[in-house]
């Protein structure tokens, strides 16, 4: 692989430099496997079987915290940018698989209760719960406050969401989606964020752009009782910096592939 010494600049520890040598052997090992089930399966189906199979294996214990069947005490941003640049290296659907599970989970590890933690995250981190994170909409991407979804408490005690989202990575698949909606009883800027399992009454999925895509549609009109938080606003500044810094690691990940690859291209 290519240049690492950046491993020795002052952000890393001794921990983080043994996490990089790990999983660089054991993606370099694991390659092959996933080429192939990459050729021979769905991307929904190698999707889920990647996160499977980094749960059993046990990486996917540095998405959660501690307490809840992870390694670190809190999640430890560093060591996720340096999986994802490992994962993005080998393989893109490999990091998405790996990635996925912390962005489909964090908003529980970073913000929910321990009842809800204790549901969810050590489900995540054996591979057996598979996440998904739904803040896009239609007309709701970049700008989270053209969100229309909204959450609202049910008479029944329950909450009833009323929406549609777009681009939900592992739409379809996941066991479980972070759904984030505007929260009126809260006030104009309120949101809030809700657990909802795949077979929450009301919640449905549709796949417009044919079955091989990742990112998938789907609508919630119906009941969640697991309120995860509620936000003052969604873009909260935990989640902005984790996703950006994984986002920012994949990319370099993406780059160094290209790098190492180019003399074999150019021959
Ligand atoms: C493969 C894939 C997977 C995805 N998975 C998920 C998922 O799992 N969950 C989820 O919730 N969403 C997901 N998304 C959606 C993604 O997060 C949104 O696409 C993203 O938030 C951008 O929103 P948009 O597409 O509506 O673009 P827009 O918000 O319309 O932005 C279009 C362009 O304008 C730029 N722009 C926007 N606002 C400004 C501004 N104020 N100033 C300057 N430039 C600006 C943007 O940078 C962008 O280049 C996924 C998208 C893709 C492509």
């Amino acid at each position: 692989m290519s240049d690492s010494t950046f491993l020795d600049w002052p952000f890393f520890d001794e921990r983080h430099r043994t996490f990089a040598r790990d999983l660089r052997r054991y993606a370099a090992a694991e390659a092959p496997l996933w080429e192939r089930l990459i050729a021979h399966e769905t991307v929904p189906v190698a999707s889920a079987t990647l996160a499977r199979r980094f749960g059993q294996t046990g990486w996917l214990a540095h998405v959660v915290p501690a307490a809840f069947g992870g390694v670190h005490e809190t999640l430890d941003v560093r060591t996720l940018c340096l999986a994802r640049e490992i994962l993005a290296y080998h393989d893109g659907l490999a990091d998405f698989a790996f990635a996925m599970q912390g962005l489909g989970s964090g908003p529980i590890s970073l913000f929910g209760s321990d009842a809800l933690k204790a549901a969810y995250l050590p489900r995540v981190a054996r591979g057996e719960a598979i996440a998904a994170f739904a803040l896009s909409e239609p007309n709701a991407g970049s700008d989270v406050t053209a969100m229309t979804t909204t959450a609202r408490r049910g008479a029944d005690g329950g909450w009833r969401l009323d929406g549609e989202k777009t681009w939900i990575s592992n739409g379809g698949i996941a066991d479980f989606y972070t759904v984030f909606a505007r929260y009126p009883e809260g006030g104009e800027r309120a949101f809030a964020a809700l657990v909802v399992t795949a077979d929450a009454p009301g919640f449905a999925h549709q796949f417009p752009h044919g079955a091989r895509r990742i990112a998938r549609r789907f609508d919630v009109r119906g009941h969640s009782k697991d309120i995860l938080t509620r936000l003052a606003s969604s873009g909260s500044p935990e989640r902005r910096k984790l996703n950006t810094a994984q986002d920012l690691r994949k990319l370099i990940g993406l780059c160094r592939r290209l790098c190492a690859d180019r003399p074999a291209y150019s021959e």
